[in-house]
């Protein structure tokens, strides 16, 4: 009787049918599937010095790099961390790792010295590949640990040189039984709630992610191996690393690797390389909306922009829709823990779909969604917002030695919570509206409220701390606190916010400091961010 009066689950699915999915393969050779066909295209494109990489020697050289990991010691699912802007040798390193069942984790290389410890500890780094001016970052917690060094560019006392992987012989590399579960890559998000966690993703997920994104039937949607696919965004979040790294190389496109966002040098390499898919974050989609120098170039062979990373604004969409007439733009939705992909826009393809201004997309193929009631856990029907959850092979294994934290976000019967509030219509386009958990995008990064609380807390002078983001038109959210102090304290403002920036990253830093008498909490303890963020709302910035 108790099951018969459970409803069924309202489950929504791709409006495309579902394709076979090669998921037994191992990532690296799922991607070079079909090298044979275009061994000799570019693959990668240094931007900044014009070096050409083909796939013959991309294949060939991350078959070097995982003979060499092996001479060094690392074994089958260690740990590798890559701190590295984006470079070809970062692409080179993640697929070595990859060909030796080897797991690469990547932190960003603007990090301060104590956050790289952090994630080289957590995530059990065996060996660190980095470029010179960034050792000094990982010398000590290397020496104290006993961790490996190496440099891309030179060789710096004590440190390896990347050539000792490049001039490996392949033939070394021993015979290696990889699982499909296995894990491949560990990048780090705090999901729903807590500090940055690294997030287990398999070769299978992966391989069902790139393939829900580029494999099929149909050859307009998404990539082709024609494509010339800029990579500006930062390798090291999920986002570029599998939805521009590795989709590129499933389909063969050429990848043109951009060290950082310049918007003058972007337009320029865009023109020059005829590049043909743009897939960018809303900040990125601002400073071009914004940008005179775009008139300059030809920027026509541009058939597709992408965003996802955080939301999108209608007038921005369309101020960045007039820039590039020849092109398509819609949005893709992903979060590091669902691998990350799970909703794209279908108006990319030629037939019969068309973009919607606002949606995210549709669910990716061979995978299923929900929204759910928050307070009651039940699924609801089309045009009615809820959390949205997605279940398929492409999502996380897990948190990195949390079994808490994963259950958490996993729910039993397989379901991952993202913590985004949204609603399907009744094009089956998704709309995200509201933001559910206590993640802070500052320019599409992540910032955990609870990393910053715990370094608020720490001061001597402040008693209870929280924060939240504030809404900012150029970058999404900065981060903001709420501070009770001690008693006797004078502890100013810019005193709290000196002691947070020498500590984080430039985008977690404060950007302002209320103080309260008493920070609002359930009787459970948890901070009722929601108040908080009622409590800006009325405050003149
Ligand atoms: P990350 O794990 O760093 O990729 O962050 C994932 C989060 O970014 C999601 O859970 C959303 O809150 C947000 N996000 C990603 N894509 C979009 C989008 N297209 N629109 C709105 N929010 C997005």
């Amino acid at each position: 009787p108790q099951a018969e009066l459970q409803q069924e689950e309202i489950i929504y699915r791709s409006k495309l049918p579902d394709i076979y999915i090669p998921n037994h393969l191992p990532l690296h050779s799922y991607c070079f599937q079909n090298i044979a066909n275009v061994a000799s295209r570019p693959c990668l494109i240094n931007g900044t010095t014009g070096k050409v990489y083909t796939y013959a020697e991309v294949e060939l050289t991350a078959r070097r790099i995982a003979s060499g990991l092996n001479k060094l010691g690392i074994q089958q699912r260690q740990v590798i961390m890559l701190l590295l802007p984006n470079t070809p040798e970062f692409v080179l390193s993640f697929l070595g790792a990859s060909f030796c069942g080897a797991i690469a984790t990547a932190a960003n290389p603007f990090f301060t010295r104590a956050e790289v410890s952090k994630h080289a500890k957590g995530s059990n780094a065996r060996l660190i590949i980095t470029q010179a001016s960034y050792v000094d970052k990982v010398k000590e917690f290397a020496q104290d640990n006993g961790v490996m060094v190496m440099c891309i560019d030179s060789a710096p006392e004590g440190c390896l040189h990347f050539s000792e992987l490049t001039q490996a012989d392949d033939n070394d590399l021993p015979e290696v039984d990889i699982a499909s579960e296995d894990v491949v890559a560990l990048p780090y998000s705090s999901g729903t709630t807590g500090l940055p966690k690294g997030v287990m993703l398999t070769h299978k997920g992966l391989v069902t992610s790139v393939a829900q994104q580029v494999d099929g039937e149909n050859p307009n949607l998404y990539f082709h191996s024609e494509d010339v696919i800029l990579c500006i965004l930062p390798m090291f979040h999920i986002y570029a690393l599998n939805s521009i790294m590795l989709c590129g190389l499933r389909v063969g496109a050429a990848i043109l690797i951009m060290q950082k966002f310049e918007i003058g040098l972007a337009l320029e390499l865009i023109e020059k390389y005829k590049v043909t898919i743009a897939p960018i974050v809303p900040p990125i989609m601002f400073t071009i909306a914004k940008s005179s120098e775009t008139d300059k170039y030809d920027l026509s062979s541009v058939r597709m922009v992408k965003s996802g990373g955080a939301p999108l604004g209608k007038e921005l969409e369309d101020a960045v829709r007039a820039k590039f007439p020849g092109a398509k733009l819609g949005q893709g939705y992903g979060m590091t823990e669902a691998g990350p992909v799970l909703a794209m826009c279908l108006g990319f393809a030629k037939e019969p779909f068309e973009i919607k201004s606002g949606a995210c997309g549709t669910v990716v193929r061979n995978a299923e969604m929900k929204i759910v009631d928050a307070d009651t856990g039940s699924s609801l029907p089309r045009n009615q917002a809820g959390e949205i959850c997605i279940r398929g092979d492409q999502i996380m294994k897990g948190y990195l030695n949390d079994p808490e934290a994963t259950a958490r976000t996993i729910d039993k019967d397989g379901w991952l919570h993202t913590g985004d509030i949204g609603y399907i219509d009744d094009d089956d386009e998704l709309f995200i509206v509201d933001r559910l958990k206590e993640l802070i995008k500052y320019k599409g990064f992540q910032v955990a409220p609870a990393e910053l609380e715990t370094m608020l807390i720490a001061h001597p002078d402040i008693i209870d701390a929280a924060v939240v983001g504030m809404k900012d038109e150029a970058v999404g959210e900065v981060p903001v606190a709420f501070v009770v102090k001690s008693g006797k304290s004078e502890i100013s403002e810019d005193e709290i916010k000196q002691y947070i920036s020498k500590q984080v990253v430039y985008y977690k830093r404060i950007s302002r400091v209320f103080f309260i008498e008493a920070i609002p909490k359930a009787p459970s303890g948890k901070i009722l961010r929601k108040e908080l963020r009622a409590k800006l709302a009325t405050k003149k910035h």
